[in-house]
């Protein structure tokens, strides 16, 4: 836990510059430049989120300094609706006709080291903006391990608790302590340890909730310069070491990028297949008949760090008969690299909806087993 103000020197603030595919898109809607917040009418959003659908907001309000946060809390609630967080869209669906309220755009930037838990873990401070990829950057740098096999995941650190962002062994639950937060309902500030959010296999309390806009969080990550065990036969492959080696943090970073990438989930790689949202659908969990069924048709079946059973959504997307490139709805087809949904010309959201929903339908009739969508809908 942290013993009072976060200590040391910032690490990193602002970030890096961004690679050309995470440049800020063109903002077409009326500004309104303040001091460090910015204030943009009937905003389209469309260019804010990876799947590029979607109509405007009402308003878009930009955070770039947490100490204006009071400023921007009063200044959302003088629009009607509840607000909604956006990070940098990666996991949204926006609505055709867009937001009727405002939207909150998380763009504080900055990371510090601040202080150790008592049983030697480096604590990290982090500003909900910041680039999920930069501080899995920072970590390896600084030869802390806890992070690694993060890489490659687009998005802000502030969106990480809402979904328990994992990839390859590791998730957010392994290294959260803390996050502060402004509580809607309690109108106040809260600071939660990481027992509170109720982080599970993609989900958490923040999942499909307007209550919370997470601020700063912190995480406890070890001094190493070897990796986490690499558990997935993949990435083990990638290295060519057997399952449960421990190698360079660069090392590791390197390989999963280079099966992420044969899977078009790095974006500004995929070419065509660019528009997306990652995995559409969670894997499923499923019960241990269900589990021996499916085994014996050699699906990949695997448990979970929560102790659930799951089997890949993908594969299950494949035997239910979609095959790679081949268009769902108009605008939406299957990737040409892996089993899931991306955008192309003519998307629609209402489209994108009907394709998510044809996908469950058919999965569900050809292997019996029901989808659960990872993607939130605003
Ligand atoms: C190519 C690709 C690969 C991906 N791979 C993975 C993967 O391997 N593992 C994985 O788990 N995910 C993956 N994702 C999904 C996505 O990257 C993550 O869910 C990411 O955390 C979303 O971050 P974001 O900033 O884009 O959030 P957004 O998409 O902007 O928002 C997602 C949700 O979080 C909420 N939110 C955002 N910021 C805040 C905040 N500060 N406070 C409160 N709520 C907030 C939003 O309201 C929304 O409900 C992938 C996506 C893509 C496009």
């Amino acid at each position: 836990m942290l013993d009072g103000e976060p200590r040391g020197v910032p690490v990193t603030s602002p970030s890096p510059p961004r690679p050309p595919w995470q440049d800020p898109p063109p903002r077409n809607g009326i500004q309104e430049k303040q001091e460090h917040m910015r204030v943009i009418h009937e905003a389209p959003l469309a260019p804010m989120t990876t799947l590029g659908i979607g109509g405007p907001a009402a308003a878009l309000i930009e955070l770039h300094d947490p100490a204006d946060f009071p400023e921007f809390v009063a200044l959302a609630d003088t629009f009607p609706g509840e607000p909604v967080c956006l990070g940098e869209g990666s996991n949204v669906l926006v609505s055709d006709a867009g937001c009727a309220g405002a939207v909150l755009r998380m763009s504080t930037k900055g990371v510090r080291m601040a202080g150790n838990t008592a049983d030697g873990r480096v604590l990290v401070e982090v500003q909900a903006g910041h680039l999920l990829a930069d501080l899995v950057a920072t970590t390896i740098a600084e030869g802390l391990t806890g992070m690694e096999m993060l890489v490659g995941i687009p998005g802000t650190t502030g969106a990480t608790p809402v979904q328990n962002v994992g990839a390859y062994g590791q998730e957010t639950a392994d290294t959260l302590v803390q996050v502060t937060a402004w509580d809607r309902k309690l109108r106040r500030m809260v600071t939660m340890d990481a027992a509170e959010c109720g982080l599970g296999h993609r989900t958490s309390v923040f999942k499909r909730s307007r209550r919370w806009t997470l601020l700063t969080l912190v995480f406890a990550l070890r001094r190493s310069e070897l990796s986490a065990p690499v558990t997935y036969r993949t990435v083990a492959a990638a290295l060519d070491v057997p399952v449960g080696s421990r190698v360079p943090l660069d090392e590791v970073a390197q390989a999963v990028l280079t099966v992420r990438r044969s899977k078009g989930m790095v974006l500004g790689c995929s070419g065509s297949d660019d528009r997306s949202v990652g995995s559409v659908f969670l894997s499923p969990e499923i019960s241990p008949a269900q589990a021996e069924g499916l085994r014996a048709r050699h699906a990949p079946v695997n448990r979970f760090p929560d102790g659930s059973t799951r089997v890949s959504a993908s594969w299950l997307i494949r035997q239910a008969g979609f095959e790679l490139r081949r268009p769902v709805v108009p605008g939406v087809r299957i990737s040409s690299l892996h089993y899931t949904l991306v955008a192309e010309e003519g998307a629609t959201a209402a489209g994108f909806r009907q394709a998510v929903d044809m996908v469950f339908q058919e999965v569900l009739r050809r292997t019996g087993v029901r989808l659960t969508s990872e993607i939130d809908f605003l």
